[in-house]
C-alpha cells in the first residue's frame, strides 16, 4: 500500500480562482491592467483604506522597490534580523548597501529591538522589522527608533496577512513601506506576486515608476498633456517587477476569502497549542494582548526541548516517515555561507537565534489540511515524543 503524503503547505484554490482567471484569459487582457487596479484597490480596503498599493510580480520586487524609492544606495547599512528568508537581506545588496544583522528575541522570535541601537552607525540608514510567522513586532517601539535616528522603516510584511499590533494592521502602522507576499504558501497567494502599501505618496510614485523600466507617466496622466498615446519618458533604468492580470485575479478570489482563512488557520493554531501542551516542547509565542492583537498564524512554529530525547533532525526524518511533511523556519542567514563568510559572522553574536534553529520545525498548517490529517499529525507528534 503506498501510504499517503501530508505536504508541508499547499495553496487553497477553488472553482471560483479557476473561472475567475479563465474569464481574465478568454479576456485576453493577460499582462497588468483593470484586474491588477482592482487588486490594489481592494488590498487597500482589506487593510482599511488611506493606503497607496503598488503590485509587484514578488515580495523580494517589492523589498528591492521600496529600498530604492527610500534612497538606499552603496555603502548604506540596512538593520535586519538574521532570523528571516534570504530575500529580506539580498535586496539590500541589489543596492550596493550592506545588511546588518540583529539577534532574535527568544520569546518573540522577532528582532530583538533593544540590540538595535547599538548597531546604529552613521551609515545605517533603514531598518527592516520581520513580522515572524504573522507575529508582528512592536511597531511603535521600532519606529521611535527609526525617528530619533532619522531612519526610514520598511516592513518586511511577507506573513502578516492578518496581522494587528495595538489595534493597528500591520500596513497601517505609518513606516515608509510595508511589503506583502503572495508566494504559492502564503496566506493568500497570486502564484507568485506581492504588494507594497505606504502613505508616502513620494515612495508611492517612485516603485510605480521603477516597477516598469523607469517609464514615468506624467505625460500621460496630466490634464494639460497633449502628448500623443504611444509617447512615453523613460527618467531612470527601471525594473520589470509588474503583477500580471492573471495573478491580480486569483488575488482578487484570495483576498475575498482571507478572513475565512485567517479564521480557520487561527483554529488550527489552537488545536495544536492544546493537544502540543504536555509535550516537551516549546509552543509558538502568542499575541500579548488577544483584545487587541492578531496572529495570522502563517507558520506555526514549535521547538524541541533538550527532554525531547530526540533531535529535530530525527524528528523530521521520523514525521516524514510517517507521511508527515515539515519544514525549518529559518536557517538563520548568520549560518548561511554567503553571509556568514562576507560579513565574517560567528554563532555567538546571535546565540538565541543559533539555539532556536538547533530545535525549530514548522508543522502543516493549511486551510485544505482536514480534520482528519490534523487529528493523525497532532497523534504522530505525540506518538514520537512521549
Ligand atoms: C516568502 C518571504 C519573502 C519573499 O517573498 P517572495 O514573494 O517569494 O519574493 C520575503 N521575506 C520573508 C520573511 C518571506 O517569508
Amino acid at each position: 500500500m503506498i501510504q499517503k503524503f501530508i505536504p508541508f503547505a499547499l495553496p487553497d484554490i477553488g472553482e471560483e480562482e479557476i473561472s475567475a482567471v479563465s474569464e481574465t484569459l478568454r479576456s485576453l487582457w493577460v499582462t497588468t491592467g483593470p484586474k491588477t487596479r482592482e487588486f490594489e484597490h481592494e488590498f487597500v480596503n482589506y487593510l482599511g483604506g488611506n493606503l497607496e498599493a503598488i503590485s509587484v510580480n514578488s515580495a523580494t520586487a517589492g523589498l528591492h522597490l521600496a529600498l530604492e524609492a527610500c534612497g538606499i544606495k552603496s555603502g548604506d547599512e540596512v538593520i535586519i534580523p538574521t532570523l528571516t528568508f534570504t530575500a529580506t537581506a539580498e535586496v539590500i545588496r541589489y543596492l550596493g548597501a550592506n545588511p546588518i544583522f540583529i539577534d532574535c528575541d527568544p520569546q518573540t522570535l522577532n528582532i530583538d529591538i533593544d540590540q538595535i541601537e547599538a548597531k546604529i552607525t552613521h551609515s545605517t540608514r533603514a531598518i527592516i522589522p520581520v513580522h515572524f510567522a504573522g507575529l508582528a513586532c512592536d511597531m511603535p517601539k521600532i519606529l521611535a527608533i527609526a525617528k530619533k535616528y532619522n531612519l526610514r522603516v520598511i516592513e518586511d510584511a511577507a506573513h502578516t496577512l492578518p496581522s494587528k499590533f495595538n489595534n493597528v494592521m500591520i500596513g497601517q502602522h505609518n513606516s515608509d513601506a510595508v511589503v506583502y507576499s503572495f508566494y504559492a504558501t502564503k496566506t493568500i497567494t497570486t502564484g507568485e506576486g506581492g504588494m507594497i502599501v505606504t502613505k508616502n505618496s513620494e515612495i508611492a510614485k517612485r516603485c510605480r515608476i521603477m516597477r516598469l523600466h523607469g517609464i514615468s507617466r506624467d505625460a500621460f496622466d496630466r490634464y494639460t498633456s497633449t502628448a500623443p498615446s504611444w509617447y512615453y519618458e523613460v527618467v531612470a533604468p527601471g525594473y520589470k517587477y509588474n503583477l500580471t492580470d492573471i495573478a491580480s485575479t486569483l488575488g482578487l478570489c484570495q483576498l475575498a476569502k482571507a478572513n475565512k482563512f485567517h479564521q480557520r488557520r487561527t483554529q488550527m493554531a489552537k488545536k495544536y497549542q492544546e493537544s502540543l501542551k504536555d509535550l516537551p516542547i516549546k509552543l509558538p509565542p502568542v499575541v500579548a494582548n488577544t483584545a487587541t492583537d492578531i496572529h495570522s498564524w502563517h507558520l506555526f512554529v514549535i521547538n524541541l526541548l533538550p527532554e525531547a530525547k530526540i533531535n529535530r533532525d530525527k524528528f523530521i526524518a521520523r514525521m516524514s516517515e510517517k507521511g508527515i511533511g515539515t519544514s525549518v523556519h529559518f536557517i538563520p542567514l548568520h549560518m548561511q555561507p554567503y553571509w556568514k563568510n562576507e560579513y565574517n559572522l560567528q554563532d555567538t553574536d546571535f546565540p538565541h537565534a543559533t539555539k532556536n534553529y538547533a530545535g525549530s520545525v514548522s508543522l502543516p498548517l493549511y486551510t485544505k489540511l482536514s480534520d482528519t490529517d490534523h487529528d493523525y499529525i497532532i497523534a504522530t507528534i505525540r506518538q514520537i515524543l512521549n
